[in-house]
């Protein structure tokens, strides 16, 4: 590891949806959602220390979203306003100044990417930040979105594999193809 591989003051970390219902015995559970936690928390340490900026996302659904089978979307029902299911992982030691993201917050459209339309690419421009580090569930769909968006804004984008896990292995190596062909760099 050298230099480069530390967040730096300037950097901003995202942690990506450490919700309760992408864990183990959670609405939309992935398997071993919750192992990453222990890197998830030394990147958020190593972010706190080099006074970086640390961002947590989470999915924020109205009851009856259209990303529900009922209403004919692709996922069961996750992460509805005010449940446990939507609730951060208690393991997750985020500090007092991370900066929360609220997404899938409407009823009528779904964002997979902390980016989309949530104020954050502004908010990362305007604190000049210089690279953004991306952990978090799930590797093939939040992510993945996230961190190309990431790389649309313009930002050099490092993506954290230890710290992240997909919904099935095989989205989880089409998910590193494609965001290395974007120019994601990983970081293990
Ligand atoms: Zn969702």
């Amino acid at each position: 590891m050298n230099m480069d591989d530390r967040i730096g003051s300037n950097d901003a970390l995202l942690v990506i949806d450490v919700q309760n219902d992408f864990c183990p015995g959670g609405a939309l559970p992935i398997d071993a959602g919750d192992a990453i936690l222990p890197r998830v928390n030394a990147l958020i340490d190593e972010a706190t220390r080099s006074n970086a900026l640390v961002v947590a996302s989470r999915d924020w659904h109205p009851p009856g979203h259209v990303s529900f089978i009922e209403q004919g979307g692709p996922w069961p029902r996750h992460c509805v306003q005010n449940e446990s299911g939507a609730a951060f992982h208690r393991d997750l030691k985020l500090p007092s100044s991370a900066l929360i993201v609220t997404k899938g917050d409407r009823p009528d459209f779904d964002q997979y990417s902390a980016l989309d339309r949530t104020g954050l690419a502004d908010e990362l421009k305007r604190r000049k930040a210089q690279r953004v580090w991306i952990c978090g569930l799930a590797l093939d769909v939040c992510v993945k979105a996230t961190a190309l968006d990431s790389i649309a804004a313009g930002f050099p984008t490092l993506l954290v594999t230890s710290a992240s896990a997909p919904v099935s292995p095989e989205g989880g190596a089409a998910a590193l193809d494609e965001l290395a062909r974007a120019g994601v760099q990983f970081v293990a």
